[in-house]
């Protein structure tokens, strides 16, 4: 392809949005040069992701501990049913189902879960990092490392049918513990125990993308950032906004440079999103899936792609990543997760 045909195409592709005056045709080559790190492929993270991608953000990496299910599919508009049967790593269904819609960009999938000790791998090089987690032991985590690195983060939640966001622009606008110094109460409701509506999850993307948008072509789009943490509630028609522009001075993250969450070491194992699952944090354990399969064929019901193993014996279902890395269904207790692990994968 010449030049010009590649030009053409680009314009044509994007053309309603270099003919939106807040973007332009200088704005969609900024756009195309952006670097944006989605930190969870859920229900938001999909949501941003997929809008980014359209909107022709050049790079994305989409970074996800977590494979697809059937309960997914209400919310999670990066997956369909064929991902669930598969149990597709979120992360890689994503990035499969952006390339059929903009094979123009490039899309980095990282099966990982973001810890202390990998975050600043996982979100090198990311001029704006997404917040698509759904817990806040994790946005902690990226607001430390966002704030010493003076990164631009976007922080999005949504639950039952109540969403919110907010701009942390460090150096500038106040930071997530700011606000809220320790997990704000009534949010820390889960969607399994409070449930969620797929149209609060589009409501918070589509702003926390457009924020994205803004922050990657800069000046003068820069100046119509919202400064307010923004919430509404879609079924109530609540609607709050609490300014967010001032940083408070005595901020154990912006003010005391205090990383306690980027320092953390040794993490205990994780319970997930309310599910009745806990996950064993393993990662230098490399796993050979065929091998694996014939030791648990006779433990029990055994099934691996490329991607996954997955593993069930009676209450319990174990979804085994090529690291070592484990997700265990069927129990909340970590010794018993511990144990189940240490039985089938190895102590
Ligand atoms: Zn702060």
């Amino acid at each position: 392809m010449t030049k010009d045909t590649i030009k053409h195409r680009f314009e044509e592709r994007y053309s309603r949005q270099i003919l939106f005056s807040g973007i332009g045709a200088e704005g969609q080559k900024r756009l195309a040069a952006g670097r944006v790190a989605v930190v969870g492929c859920g229900a938001t993270g999909s949501a941003i992701a997929s809008l980014l991608a359209r909107a022709g953000v050049g790079t994305l990496r989409i970074i996800d501990r977590d494979y697809v299910e059937p309960s997914n599919l209400q919310r999670q508009s990066l997956f369909d049913e064929s991902d669930a049967a598969e149990s597709l790593p979120k992360a890689i269904a994503a990035a499969q189902k952006i390339a059929t819609f903009n094979s123009e960009i490039i899309t980095e999938a990282r099966v990982d879960d973001v810890t202390p000790q990998n975050i600043n791998v996982l979100l090198d090089n990311a001029h704006v990092i997404l917040d698509g987690t759904d817990n806040y032991e994790t946005r902690y985590l990226l607001n430390d490392y966002a704030v010493k690195n003076s990164i631009p983060w976007v922080y999005s939640a949504a639950v039952g049918s109540y969403g919110v966001t907010m701009n942390v622009l460090p150096g500038s606008t106040a930071c997530l513990a700011c606000i809220f110094p320790e997990s704000p109460r009534g949010i820390v409701e889960t969607c399994e125990t409070s449930g969620i509506l797929n149209t609060a999850v589009n409501v918070v993307a589509s702003i926390a993308a457009s924020e994205t948008i803004k922050l990657l072509i800069g000046e003068p789009a820069i100046t119509s950032l919202r400064k307010t943490l923004w919430s509404f509630d879609v079924w109530t028609n609540e609607h709050a906004e609490i300014a967010a522009e001032r940083r408070r001075a005595d901020c154990r993250a912006c003010g005391e440079r205090d990383f306690v969450h980027l320092a953390g070491e040794g993490r205990p194992h994780i319970t997930m999103c309310g599910r009745n699952s806990v996950q064993i944090h393993e990662r230098a354990r490399p796993i050979d899936f065929a091998e694996m399969q014939r030791r648990l064929g006779s433990q029990g019901t055994v099934r691996h792609n490329e991607f996954v193993l997955k593993f069930w014996r009676e209450p319990y279902e174990m979804t085994l990543f090529p690291d070592g890395r484990a997700i265990i269904k069927g129990t909340t207790d970590t010794g018993v997760a511990r144990s189940l692990y240490a039985r089938y994968v190895g102590s």
